[in-house]
Order: C-alpha cells, then sequence, then structure tokens
C-alpha cells in the first residue's frame, strides 16, 4: 500500500499578519468567494479586522459558528451549496478550526487555519475530533492548505489556553512510546520520522517550561511551532498516531464521563503523568513542566475527581481498542490505579 503524507503547502508564524491571512485566502481560493467560519470571540478579536481586510480584495462570506459542531458543519453545507467557493478561512479556537477542517474536506476545498487560541494541535493537523456527532475519537480529514498564526492574537488570550496547548504537548512523550510498544508486540507501522518529529515537540517543551510559565519574549511562538510540528508529524505518519496515545484514551474516557470536562490539553498533560509512570519513565519531568508553565498537574488542579479519574483510566482501552497502548497491554485494575495516583503525587 502506498504511504501518503499530506502537510500544509504554507505556514506563516509572525506577529500583525492580518495581510497575510489575506493573501494566503486569495491565493487558495484561486479567485472564487471565501468562506470566513469564525466564533464569537474570535470575530470581535481577529475574525473582523480580517474579513473588513479581505473583503476588499475577494466576494466573501462570513459565518458565525454558535451551535454544536455537527449542527454547525450542516449549515455550513447549506451555506457551500449555494454558491461556489474557493476556499474556507477558519479563524478561531479548537471547535471553530475543526469545523471549518470537516467543512473543506467535505466539499473538497482549501483550508486556511488562522488560529486565535494555541491550546491544541488541531490548527495544523489531518484530523477532527467532533465529540458531539457520536465519534469517539478523531477522524481523518485532510490537512490545512495554510495555516496563519498571528502572536499578537494569540497572546491576547488567556493563559490557560497556552498551558492546555503544552499539555497536548507533552502528551507527545507517552503517545510516542505507545508507537513503538505496539510495534513490537501488534507488528504495527511505525514511522521513525513522525515518532522523532512528535518527540521533539514534547522535548521542546520540557526544555523550555519555565520560559513558558514566565510568557517569556518568543515562548508563545515556541509553542505554536511546537503545535504545528506535531500536526505536521501526523500528516506525515498518515494519523494521529505520533501524537495520541493511552494519555489521549483517558482524555477521551474523561470527556465521556463529565459533563464539562477541562479542555482536551488540561486533560492530556495530567494524563501522560499517570501513563509515563506506567511506561516506567520520566513521569517527574512530565509533571515539573506542567506546574513550571502553569498547566494543571494533579487531579485538584485538573478539577477531576479521583473516581472519575481512575474510571477514565480503566475505560480507557475500550474507547479504542485497535489502537494498542500500554493500557491494553497491562490493563491496571481500579485499585492499581489508586496506587498509581498516590506514587505519581497526583492526589
Ligand atoms: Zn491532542
Amino acid at each position: 500500500m502506498a504511504h501518503v503524507m499530506e502537510l500544509p503547502n504554507i505556514v506563516i508564524i509572525g506577529r500583525g499578519l492580518i495581510d497575510k491571512v489575506v493573501e494566503v485566502a486569495l491565493t487558495a481560493s484561486g479567485g472564487q468567494p471565501i468562506l470566513i467560519v469564525t466564533g464569537k470571540t474570535s470575530y470581535s478579536m481577529y475574525g473582523r479586522s480580517v474579513s473588513e481586510a479581505m473583503s476588499e480584495k475577494a466576494s466573501i462570506e462570513v459565518h458565525q459558528v454558535e451551535a454544536d459542531a455537527s449542527q454547525e458543519v450542516e449549515v455550513i453545507r447549506k451555506i457551500l451549496s449555494k454558491n461556489k467557493f474557493g476556499a474556507i478561512v477558519g479563524i478561531g479556537g479548537g471547535k471553530v478550526i475543526d469545523i471549518s477542517k470537516a467543512s473543506a474536506h467535505e466539499a473538497g476545498i482549501r483550508l486556511v487555519s488562522v488560529p486565535t487560541v494555541a491550546s491544541h494541535d488541531g490548527i495544523a493537523s489531518p484530523m477532527v475530533s467532533m465529540v458531539d456527532s457520536g465519534q469517539p475519537y478523531s477522524r481523518m480529514a485532510s490537512m490545512p492548505f495554510a495555516v496563519v498564526a498571528d502572536v499578537e492574537v494569540i497572546e491576547k488570550a488567556p493563559h490557560r489556553y497556552l498551558a492546555s496547548g503544552c499539555g497536548d504537548l507533552v502528551a507527545k512523550y507517552t503517545a510516542v512510546k505507545d508507537w513503538k510498544l505496539s510495534h513490537k508486540i501488534t507488528g504495527e507501522y511505525f514511522g521513525d520520522y513522525s515518532a522523532s518529529l512528535a518527540y521533539m515537540s514534547a522535548e521542546i517543551i520540557f526544555r523550555n517550561a519555565r520560559k513558558i510559565g514566565k510568557r517569556k519574549e518568543d515562548s508563545i511562538r515556541t509553542v505554536v511551532e511546537a503545535l504545528i510540528s506535531a500536526g505536521v508529524a501526523m500528516g506525515i505518519a498518515g494519523s494521529s498516531r505520533p501524537c495520541s496515545g493511552s494519555e489521549h484514551l483517558i482524555s477521551h474516557a474523561l470527556g465521556r464521563l463529565m459533563e464539562d470536562p477541562p479542555l482536551h490539553g488540561e486533560r492530556c498533560g495530567v494524563a501522560t503523568v499517570l501513563m509515563a509512570l506506567l511506561h516506567r519513565a520520566a513521569w517527574r519531568r512530565v509533571k515539573s513542566a506542567l506546574s513550571s508553565i502553569g498547566a494543571p498537574s494533579d487531579l485538584s488542579g485538573l478539577g477531576v475527581d479521583e473516581q472519575t479519574f481512575v474510571k477514565a483510566v480503566t475505560m480507557a482501552p475500550e474507547i479504542r481498542p485497535d489502537r494498542y497502548t500500554i493500557l491494553h497491554k497491562i490493563r491496571p485494575t481500579e485499585s492499581d490505579v489508586r496506587r498509581m495516583i498516590r506514587e505519581a503525587e497526583l492526589s
């Protein structure tokens, strides 16, 4: 079977990039109308300025996301059927980017991803997670044609989002270990290059944790670059494998068990501490990086009670039985998990 790698054509990271967003959108659309998909906050922070600048050079329509993801995809499908759009420009957080990505993929048109927060690695990945459409985990869509990350807007978002992005990045530490383990035990394909790239994006966060915690110069850019690298690692692997292992299964399980769960990356970060312990790897390094960054590094910081967390860990392997991880190998019981929680100083 042929191995297909999808990469973004254009990646721009910098400050004051409104003109660049317009320029890239015009290239992506090939002169046809452009649909801007944005959220309420992201519209007032950035989307409005972008659409004003873009409307001078192209025919545009702006859609503000209000409902849940599957309903929104339905609404956008109708908008796209009425006019011949050349591209979608998604301006916003995780949900907006996911909806835009799913819609562009379905319509077979290009997506320009314009993240306004650095909270997870979907900004430059070919994966979509549509939690409310009955999909238990992320599925394959297309890689964005372009990613334009304006640090000037990303740095205005509350620190919690950036910290969550770091949680999603330290998760690559155990995700890669899980992938290697599966390769050894099940014979699953293992891509050394994409695994190294994903691993590196976790390593960068470990090394820069203090600077990120203090929001020192360039640290926001470092996180954004690492998130894009992680997304590219998925594009090279052709799946989310290098970036999503047992820690992501726990995060997904928490998402199912809780009505109002913490952010994706926050859940992933704490789960990574526990999974690093299970792998007999450097869990303290993960934990101390999270706490230096100002991300949750234990259960109370995460706002999850022990019983719920224990349940999430034990049900995690069933979330995705086909994705072999350390949890599928060891299958810890509830009392094992409680013991691990003590050992990893999570409560
Ligand atoms: Zn993730």
